[in-house]
């Protein structure tokens, strides 16, 4: 990640470990190495690990749980009760419904929320459109248990990560139309996975999702 960021001029972005399929050891030891920020894509498999997270050498830390997946609408209590992230919000109403149960929970800061935006993956019924995106920024905007912080995409897949280069640009530009709208509160741009983190560290990601590459490859189906 430094050397991609060197190699283009950018700031290094920060790591989210996707932890999904891995258990909580696997998870434990990478907090001790010093990663704080952890990706999962079901609810249900956060809620057994963060639980299971106690009985590790990492009880005790100060994790980040960040919400990658897909979220339906009946899970987001359960979703606001748990994470400090939800990367995945691409509707007016799983934004209000978030905002909901994460306002019966004051202990709690405000849910930190990315756009999911389908910047070109005509295959995926995930994600808001492009011209979506203003309407939805500011339904979460109005929201005082909600903390618009930017953008998260995932293009469409391509065994040459040259190929999503210009989706990766395209979600630069959306971003930073919102950070100029809405203000240094708009900090992140979710792109990059394993296999073409490096291209789009180029295209100015701030945070990008690694799993196969930080565990191995996963042994199971996610959610399974
Ligand atoms: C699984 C997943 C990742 C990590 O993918 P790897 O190729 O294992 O690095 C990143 N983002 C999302 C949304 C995922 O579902």
């Amino acid at each position: 990640m430094q050397r991609a960021a060197h190699d283009a001029g950018r700031p290094v972005p920060r790591l989210l470990a996707v932890s999904k399929t891995q258990d909580e050891t696997a998870v434990a030891n990478l907090a001790l190495q010093g990663q704080t920020a952890f990706g999962e894509n079901y609810v249900q498999e956060a809620v057994a690990k963060h639980a299971a997270m106690a009985s590790t050498a990492a009880a005790g830390r100060a994790l980040e749980w960040h919400l990658i997946g897909h979220l339906q609408s009946n899970k987001a209590a359960d979703a606001a009760a748990l994470f400090d992230w939800v990367q995945t919000v691409d509707r007016p109403k799983l934004a209000t419904a978030l905002a909901r149960h994460r306002a019966a929970r004051p202990a709690l800061a405000p849910l930190n929320v990315l756009i999911q935006v389908n910047i070109d993956d005509e295959a995926s019924k995930h994600g808001c459109s492009p011209a979506e995106v203003p309407a939805l920024a500011a339904a979460i905007a109005a929201e005082a248990s909600l903390r618009l912080r930017g953008v998260m995409v995932i293009p469409t897949p391509h065994a040459d990560p040259e190929l999503r280069r210009p989706a990766f640009r395209d979600a630069k530009a959306l971003f930073d139309a919102l950070a100029a709208q809405y203000g240094a509160a708009v900090d992140t741009l979710s792109m990059g996975m394993s296999d073409d983190y490096r291209v789009a560290i180029a295209e100015g990601a701030t945070m990008v999702r690694i799993g196969t590459a930080l565990f191995g490859a996963r042994v199971r189906a996610a959610g399974v």
